[in-house]
């Protein structure tokens, strides 16, 4: 399996899980547009990347729930490559209420940055895998695609939503060579994470220590947090096998969190 030249798009790739998954893909001599939110962050991340790789990759900026500047977000990178091989719709946020306390305006904004941001980007690059005749759409879910978690009900209506999508794609996306797949991380440290952890001890009336060894890797098998390269690994999976053998699915990287 290999990624050389192959060109993909990463969505809220300037940090985090995003960065990893675009380092990774990098490395395998990829060229990859790190799309996201603010140019310069995007760009920032790509000239690092290059740097530690020799690599191609560029900034984009994309807020994923802007279907203009996705489209021209993806068209540029046609425009700058000529073809889209991969697409890892990455892009997310959390925020955590008891259900009853949930504003609805966050509760819009986060089904629409997870849900419609996979949507869009998916739907920009599909016409050009199908010209192509191949293609691989990756969504980040989260072992909240499979669990939920009290505090969580937006981020696991949206993460479960995301296993229908990629269904459906793999299912339209077939008979183009297009494959579809979810990655589940379990808690991955990332500015996302790190974020709740002050968050749920005051929501919870708990400490910080009992968020991170209880709520968060109590159910692990070690007690460690998933990395951000664990991710990229998948993702480097799902994007490089070569057929439709594996499409439609879900994996889950979590240190045994949630097993099925
Ligand atoms: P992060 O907060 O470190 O990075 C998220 C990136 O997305 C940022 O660069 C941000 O600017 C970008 N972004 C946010 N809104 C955007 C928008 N509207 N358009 C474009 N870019 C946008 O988060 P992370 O932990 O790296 O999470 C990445 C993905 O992984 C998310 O989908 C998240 O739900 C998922 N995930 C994370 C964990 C975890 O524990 N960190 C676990 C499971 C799944």
């Amino acid at each position: 399996m290999t990624l050389k030249d192959k060109v993909c798009i990463v969505t809220g790739a300037a940090r985090g899980i995003g960065a990893s998954i675009a380092a990774r893909y990098i490395a395998d001599g990829a060229r990859v547009a790190i799309a996201d939110l603010d140019l310069s962050a995007a760009q920032e991340t790509a000239d690092r990347l290059n740097s530690l790789h020799a690599g191609e990759a560029i900034g984009v900026a994309m807020n994923v729930v802007d279907e203009l500047a996705v489209d021209t977000g993806v068209q540029a990178v046609v425009d700058h490559w000529g073809r889209v091989d991969v697409l890892v719709s990455n892009a997310g946020i959390q925020t955590v209420h008891k259900l009853q306390d949930f504003p609805f305006d966050e509760w819009k904004k986060l089904l629409a940055i997870h849900l419609d941001g996979a949507f869009l980007t998916s739907r920009a690059c599909m016409p050009h895998m199908i010209a192509q005749g191949s293609g691989s759409i990756i969504l980040m879910g989260s072992v909240h695609s499979k669990e939920a978690s009290p505090l969580k009900s937006a981020y696991v209506t949206a993460k479960h939503g995301l296993l229908g999508l990629a269904r459906v794609i793999a299912k339209e996306g077939a008979e183009h060579g297009i494959r579809s797949n979810v990655i589940c991380p379990g808690f991955v440290k990332t500015p996302l994470v790190e974020k709740q952890i002050p968050e749920q001890a005051r929501t919870l009336g708990i400490s910080e220590d009992e968020v991170v060894n209880r709520v968060m890797l109590g159910n692990t098998v070690d007690q460690e947090f998933t990395t951000v390269e664990d991710v990229a690994e998948i993702a480097y999976l799902f994007a490089a096998f070569p057929t439709n053998a594996l499409t439609g699915q879900s994996l889950i990287v979590s240190h045994g969190w949630f097993m099925e």
